[in-house]
């Protein structure tokens, strides 16, 4: 596929759509916005740079810049935080970059209705902090909380740490408005007032704009739910002498049908194994602990006090050992920033050396989890004694369905890669060892991903695998709203649609 750079006409015109200030040529404006926190692709990543970066201030700016390259087929990629572990942010053929962190008021709240109606560009943590002063959140939780932003929980349907309570970002977000590729400006979701949680009106298009990675358009604008703030939280971790006791009371908590439990979180002995070596957040436990399970409680005092004592029950009746306040507190509380903190992991050698942070986030069921788990870590193991370049870091696997404790599960395996030895032979094992991966979980009828999307090689070129006679859907939808393939080009197989 070409790639069409960006003329100084064109520059001109986006000048004058957003204001000279705001459009950015300057080559480290076009480099800081290139990569995301993710392996893929930064052993080439000056290949991914944008030509211009604009920067709109409101729906009718973004509609007349997409317009713009919708005239002249320059791709066009809109980038939030650009914290996406998938790459999704990342402009695969360069073009227009549109950073929507300008777009980041608080647009309603809506107290009596439970909705706040917010512009794109806000952070999460800023959001809530605002909130927090009429006793009301927004109860999306991921563990890039403080950095990531509205727009691209959007943009990727996340995953929140707390979801059994309180749903995902696709549950939460209850309406949103969006330019198309073609430049017009629509609002999907329930209803006429965008407020509704539920009808059966039409086709349900707000799933439709939720995760497809600006493949579809630009969100401006976005409506989304209000709970009030939990007045306790109770968050316990349990101990247990191997992952098979672990892995039968994660079924015990998960199936018990305590409405509050918001998260119910399995480490393996290999995650475990990784904290004790790596991680500065990690409370010393004793060599008898093999695997743990940390869980959250949400809700009123009473009702948290009652489902806390139950849950320290089950945890003891199936092996569990309560590993004290101390460690519930304070691990629950890093469960922000435990990959925020400078990257490292170990050679076979033990040598210490610098790696970024892969974490494939499929997403399974219960029942598999022992075999996805145990192929996992062996296919790691292979690439590990061949290369010398990368770490196991261990599983873990999260509750994963919307208020339903005992639904599916997210099962992430991260893998730690020395990032300097991306030459091309590691790139192409890498890119061979994420392709094993992602098979195991869709032979044990996972999901290739519970959160981060499938945008980039070693993942995307399964999703017509998984999605089966859907992908055809997904390309006669891309091909109709995206004619000249401009919205973020390149990702999701969706080049597929213009090849007939
Ligand atoms: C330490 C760490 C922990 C993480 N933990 C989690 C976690 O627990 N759960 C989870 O879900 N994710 C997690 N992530 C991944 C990431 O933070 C999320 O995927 C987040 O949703 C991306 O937000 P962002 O604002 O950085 O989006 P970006 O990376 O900027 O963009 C993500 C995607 O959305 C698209 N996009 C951006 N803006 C728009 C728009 N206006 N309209 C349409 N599409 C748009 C982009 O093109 C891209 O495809 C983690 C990341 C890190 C670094």
């Amino acid at each position: 596929m070409s790639v069409v750079t960006v003329s100084d006409a064109v520059i001109e015109e986006l000048k004058g759509i957003v204001g000279p200030e705001y459009v950015l040529i300057d080559k480290p404006a076009r480099y800081n916005r290139t990569r995301v926190p993710a392996p893929f692709p930064v052993h080439r990543w000056g290949d991914y740079v944008p030509d211009v970066v604009v920067l709109p201030a409101t729906a009718e700016e973004v509609s007349e810049v997409v317009k713009l390259a919708n005239r002249f087929k320059i791709p066009i990629v809109p980038r939030a935080g650009g914290t996406g572990l998938a790459d999704g942010a990342v402009p695969l053929r360069r073009g227009i970059l549109v950073d929507i962190k300008r777009m980041n008021k608080i647009l309603e709240i809506d107290l009596e209705d439970r909705a706040v109606t917010v512009q794109p560009g806000i952070n999460m943590l800023k959001l809530n902090e605002e909130l927090k002063k009429y006793g009301v959140f927004y109860p999306d939780d991921p563990a890039s909380y403080p950095c990531s932003i509205v727009a691209g929980r959007i943009g990727t349907s996340g995953f929140s740490l707390i979801s059994s309570r309180y749903g995902h970002t696709r549950d939460l977000v209850m309406s949103m408005q969006v330019v198309l590729p073609t430049g017009e400006i629509v609002e999907v979701g329930d209803g006429g007032g965008r407020k509704l949680r539920k009808s059966s009106t039409g086709f349900q298009l707000k799933h439709l704009f939720m995760g497809h990675q600006g493949t579809l358009g630009i969100c401006t604008e976005a409506t989304l739910e209000l709970v009030p703030r939990p007045e306790a939280e109770f968050a316990a971790f349990f101990g247990y002498r191997d992952f098979e006791a672990a892995y039968k009371s994660t079924g015990a908590m998960t199936k018990s049908g305590l409405a509050t439990l918001a998260a119910v979180v399995l480490f393996d002995d290999k995650k475990v194994q990784y904290l004790r070596r790596d991680d500065e957040a990690y409370i010393p436990q004793p060599k008898s602990v093999n695997s743990v399970i940390a869980t959250a409680i949400y809700g009123v005092e009473d009702e948290v006090r009652a489902a806390g004592k139950r849950l320290l029950r089950i945890a003891k009746e199936t092996g569990g050992k309560y590993l004290g306040d101390e460690v519930s507190q304070g691990d629950w509380a890093s469960r922000h920033d435990r990959y925020a903190t400078p990257l490292h992991g170990r050679l076979l050698n033990g040598q210490v050396v610098p790696m970024c942070w892969h974490c494939e986030d499929s997403a399974i069921n219960y029942s598999v989890i022992p075999k996805v788990r145990k192929e996992w870590h062996s296919i790691a193991e292979r690439y590990i004694k061949k290369y010398e370049i990368f770490d196991d870091w261990g599983c873990f696997f999260y509750t994963n369905a919307a208020y339903k404790p005992w639904g599916d599960y997210l099962a992430e395996i991260d893998i730690g890669i020395w990032e300097q030895r991306l030459n091309e032979e590691n790139w192409r094992a890498w890119v061979e060892c994420k392709r094993e991966i992602t098979q195991v979980a869709l032979k044990y009828g996972g999901s290739i991903t519970a959160c981060h999307g499938s945008t980039r090689e070693g993942d995307a070129e399964f999703v017509p695998v998984e999605m089966k006679g859907g992908f055809e859907v997904m390309k006669r939808i891309k091909k109709a709203l995206d004619p000249n393939n401009i919205m973020n080009p390149g990702k999701n197989m969706l080049d597929k649609a213009y090849e007939d």
